[in-house]
């Protein structure tokens, strides 16, 4: 019989009770170092106490009001994001998806409005992840979360990911503007070339089209600044974020040029929970924190120190892993065995990791992850992997 959650996830035997920094509790006693973080979504780790008395003070006062009134807490987060950013004007939404969806809608209005209703469509890069509303499963385009939806929405070309001459040679008289993650997270933790970003924001300006960077995964610290994009010394039109920017509250936004969201006039877009009190007192918590003095230097400093330890374990352990990849706390180590036994041996030492494409395993700790923890994460895969490679080693005994 189906179990009455539906099961669209592959889940793992573990329920957990609570949480405290980089750490989870099983309700057995058993206790994780939490390097999946809910996805990359848990930037202040668990139980953080600024973003949990933030939440429980805005609940009791005032939970949610509709869009139809001013919303306080929602000004002074979108001007600390316009602060902050390349933006100047902000929407909120409630996931990643959402976020997705509306940057498509504000490039597609943008080109409509000044001229060009011709212009619809989206150049994405194979192997991108966007999310899995019907929109973005055209933009996402993976075959296998296609299957069996029908016919994928129209308006959504892919070319190959750091390919300029792929990118110059799919643009069309009909191509409004391109969507691109400054870091492929779920197909195995890829990073843009700073170069290619670059010469996209060159095409986008000498063809007039719109630039909308997928920063849901690498945003609000992730990558060691604010917004991956600072790395590449490119600025976007538009931009999506979510995961962490709630710190485990379910929140997303979209941040625009005036140039782009000056068409995204009164009844344009809507949301009913979007930047609703509680969502943005949660996202004024995460910001207090990633503000704080010397917060992203110090993500800089301690995810340098995990890759570098990730470096080490790909070298003592070739038959296990091959390439350790990603940019501060957005790590990934390709596997030679398959990644979802490293996975489960992981977690059997005590650590928690998530999967991404290409065989790829995802570590994407807390931000306040520390440096003693970062040590311990790298020791639990040394032992995951010499496991793997006794296991290993009496298969092939056996097999004599
Ligand atoms: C997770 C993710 C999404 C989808 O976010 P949801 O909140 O699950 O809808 C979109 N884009 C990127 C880059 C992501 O990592």
């Amino acid at each position: 019989m189906i179990s009455a959650l539906m099961p669209t996830f592959n889940r793992a035997d573990l329920a957990f009770e609570r949480g405290e920094g980089a750490w989870l509790y099983a309700a057995d006693g058993r206790r994780f170092l939490d390097f999946g973080a809910g996805i990359a979504v848990n930037a202040l780790g668990h139980g953080h106490p600024h973003l949990v008395r933030a939440i429980a003070e805005q609940a009791a006062r005032v939970m949610h009001v509709s869009n139809l009134y001013r919303i306080p807490e929602a000004e002074t987060l979108a001007e600390r994001l316009v602060a902050h950013s390349f933006a100047d004007s902000v929407f909120f939404c409630n996931s990643g998806a959402e976020a997705n969806e509306g940057m498509v809608k504000m490039i597609r209005r943008a080109q409509a409005k000044s001229g060009h209703p011709e212009r619809t469509r989206l150049l994405c890069f194979n192997g991108a992840f966007h999310g899995r509303t019907l929109g973005m499963l055209a933009a996402t385009g993976n075959p296998a979360y296609l299957d069996g939806f029908g016919t994928p929405l129209d308006g959504f070309d892919h070319v190959p990911f750091n390919n300029m001459n792929a990118v110059r040679a799919a643009i069309t008289a009909e191509t409004a503007g391109i969507m691109i993650e400054p870091v492929q997270g779920e197909s195995g933790v890829k990073p843009a070339d700073p170069r290619f970003l670059q010469e996209l924001r060159a095409a986008c300006d000498e063809f007039g089209l719109f630039l909308g960077f997928d920063e849901v995964q690498t945003g609000m610290g992730r990558t060691g600044r604010l917004f991956a994009y600072e790395w590449s010394g490119v600025t976007p039109d538009v931009m999506s974020l979510a995961k962490g920017i709630g710190g485990g509250f379910p929140f997303g936004a979209i941040l625009a040029t005036e140039a782009v969201a000056v068409h995204m006039t009164p009844g344009s877009h809507g949301s009913t929970f979007g930047g609703n009190p509680l969502a943005c007192a949660a996202g004024n918590a995460v910001m207090d924190v990633l503000e704080g003095e010397g917060f992203l230097a110090r993500v800089q400093a301690v995810s340098g120190g995990l890759a570098r330890g990730l470096d080490g374990l790909v070298t003592r352990h070739p038959t296990v892993f091959s390439e350790r990849r990603g940019i501060g706390f957005l790590l990934g180590v390709k596997c030679v065995l398959p990644v979802a036994a490293v996975q489960a041996a992981a977690a059997a030492e005590g650590l928690l990791c998530v999967t991404a494409g290409d065989n790829v395993l995802r570590l994407v700790p807390p931000l306040v992850v520390s440096e003693a923890e970062c040590d311990e994460a790298v020791a639990m895969l040394d032992r995951a992997a010499a496991s793997l490679e006794a296991l290993a080693t009496r298969e092939q005994e056996a097999a004599l």
